[in-house]
C-alpha cells in the first residue's frame, strides 16, 4: 500500500541544554538545537609550548571546532596560558579544553592562569581521589569553574569507573530478587557516576547550562546502551565517542557504527573519534573521519563531497583513482579559505565515475560529474554540469581540466 509517504531522515534531536564553550570573541555551543560539534585531542606534551600550539592548529584547520589537550602535571599546566597566547598570535580562536585526572584540583588551583585560559574542563568522576578526599577535590574543581564560569563536562570511562560508587551498584544488585547481568551493573554505574556527579556539580554551584556529560566505553553495543539509557536520565548535553577505538579501518568503523546508530536517534551533540594515528600518521584523521560521518548521513556539510564509483572491470585507468583521489583532496585542502570567501560551497558534490554505465546518471545528480572512458568506450570523458553536458574531455590533460571545471564553478556559484 502507498498510503503515507516513505519517511525520511535522522529521529528528532534529543532535547537538551545549550552551553557555550568562549574563547574571546569566538563561542561554540553544544547541545539544544546547535549543530553536533566536532572535536579532537591532541597528543603532544602539553608542557610543549609550541609543538602543542602547532597541533592544535592544525587540527582547528582540519574543522575540529575544540581541542581538548591533557593537562597532567604542573609543567602542561603552566604551559597552557602560553599555548593560549601562541595561537591567539596564530589566530587561532578554537576553544581550547583541559583534560584532568587525579591532580586537577591541584593543578587549577595553583595555576589560576590555566583555569583562565581554558574554555571548558573535563573532569573524569573516577579519577578525582579516592574515599573522603573524593568529594572535597571535586567540588574545589568544581568551584574553580563557578569562579572563572566555564563549562564542565563530567566524563565517564569505563576503564577508571569510580570503584566505590560501582561497589555500591554491586551491593544493590546483590539485592535484588533477580540480579541483573555483569554487563547491566556495568551500565547502571557508568551512568550513575556521570548524573550524580553532574547533581553534586550544580548542588556546588555549577549552572545547570554548564555541564556536558559522556560515559565512554570501547564495545559498539555498549556503547548504544549506555548512551540510550544516559539520554532519558537527563538534559544535559551529550558527548559522544567510542573511546579505544583503535587503529586503521577497525577504529574507524567501530566508531562509525557505534555513533551512526545514536545520531540517527537524535542522541550525541558533539563528536570525538578516538583513533590511534599509524606511526607517522596524522592526527587530523580524527576530525576528518567526524566530519565525514556527520556529513555522510546528511547532519552537517563541510567540504564538498567527492562521490565515486568503486571502479570495476570496466575501468580503464588508473586516471580514474587518480582524479577522485586529486579532486577530495583538492577541494578538502581548499575549504579553510574557501569558508571566509565562498560560504555554501560545503555543499556541492562532485561526481568521479569509472564509465558511462552509472556515470552520466550519477553526474546529472551532483552538481559536476565526469564520466572516464570505460573499456570498449570511445576514450573521452563526458562532463556534467548542473545535470547539463558541458564538455567532453580527452586525453592527459583531463585531471588539470576538470579541476578548472570544478574552480570555475565554485568561483561562479559560490564567491561572496
Ligand atoms: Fe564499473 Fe562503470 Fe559502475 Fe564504475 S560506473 S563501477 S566503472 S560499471
Amino acid at each position: 500500500t502507498m498510503n503515507s509517504p516513505i519517511p525520511t531522515g535522522p529521529l528528532a534531536r534529543r532535547a537538551s541544554r545549550r552551553v557555550l564553550i568562549q574563547n574571546g570573541e569566538r563561542k561554540v555551543w553544544v547541545g539544544g538545537d546547535a549543530p553536533v560539534l566536532v572535536q579532537s585531542m591532541t597528543n603532544t606534551d602539553t608542557a610543549d609550548v609550541i609543538g602543542t600550539a602547532i597541533q592544535v592548529k592544525e587540527l582547528a584547520r582540519a574543522g575540529s571546532e575544540v581541542v581538548r589537550i591533557t593537562v597532567n602535571t604542573p609543567e602542561a599546566a603552566a604551559a597552557v596560558p602560553a599555548i593560549r597566547e601562541q595561537l591567539d598570535r596564530m589566530e587561532v580562536d578554537v576553544p581550547l579544553v583541559g583534560d584532568f585526572h587525579y591532580n586537577g584540583h591541584l593543578l587549577l588551583r595553583d595555576y589560576p592562569e590555566c583555569a583562565q585560559a581554558l574554555s571548558k574542563y573535563r573532569i573524569n568522576p573516577g579519577n578525582v581521589g579516592q574515599g573522603a578526599k573524593r568529594d572535597a577535590q571535586f567540588a574545589q574543581m568544581i568551584e574553580i569553574a563557578v569562579k572563572y564560569d566555564k563549562p564542565v563536562r563530567i566524563g565517564v570511562n569505563w576503564g577508571s569507573l569510580d570503584q566505590s560508587l560501582l561497589a555500591r551498584i554491586m551491593d544493590e544488585n546483590a539485592g535484588r530478587a533477580q540480579p541483573w547481568s555483569a554487563q547491566a551493573v556495568m551500565y547502571e554505574a557508568l551512568i550513575t557516576s556521570a548524573i550524580e556527579n553532574a547533581v553534586r556539580a550544580e548542588e556546588i554551584g555549577l549552572a545547570r547550562d554548564k555541564i556536558i556529560l559522556s560515559c565512554k566505553v570501547s564495545g559498539v553495543q555498549d556503547l548504544i546502551a549506555v548512551y540510550r539509557e544516559l539520554g532519558k536520565r537527563c538534559d544535559y548535553p551529550l558527548h559522544l565517542g567510542l573511546t579505544e577505538a583503535g587503529m586503521g579501518s577497525k577504529g574507524i568503523v567501530a566508531s562509525t557504527a557505534a555513533l551512526s546508530v545514536l545520531l540517527q536517534e537524535g542522541i550525541g551533540d558533539t563528536i570525538r573519534i578516538s583513533l590511534t594515528p599509524e606511526p607517522g600518521g596524522d592526527r587530523t584523521k580524527e576530525v576528518v573521519v567526524g566530519q565525514e560521518i556527520l556529513q555522510t548521513m546528511g547532519l552537517r556539510k563541510f567540504t564538498p563531497m567527492v562521490i565515486a564509483c568503486p571502479g570495476c572491470g570496466r575501468t580503464t585507468s588508473t586516471v580514474f583513482q587518480e582524479l577522485a583521489d586529486n579532486i577530495q583532496t583538492f577541494l578538502r585542502e581548499a575549504m579553510p579559505e574557501w569558508k571566509k570567501t565562498h560560504p555554501g560551497v560545503e555543499a556541492m558534490n562532485v561526481a568521479v565515475m569509472g564509465c558511462i554505465v552509472n556515470g552520466p546518471g550519477e553526474s546529472k545528480h551532483a552538481n559536476i560529474g565526469i564520466s572516464l572512458p570505460g573499456t570498449g568506450e570511445s576514450p573521452a570523458a563526458p562532463v556534467f554540469v548542473d545535470g547539463q553536458k558541458v564538455a567532453t574531455l580527452r586525453g592527459e590533460r583531463i585531471v588539470d581540466e576538470f579541476k578548472t571545471i570544478v574552480l570555475d564553478y565554485v568561483q561562479k556559484n559560490y564567491s561572496k
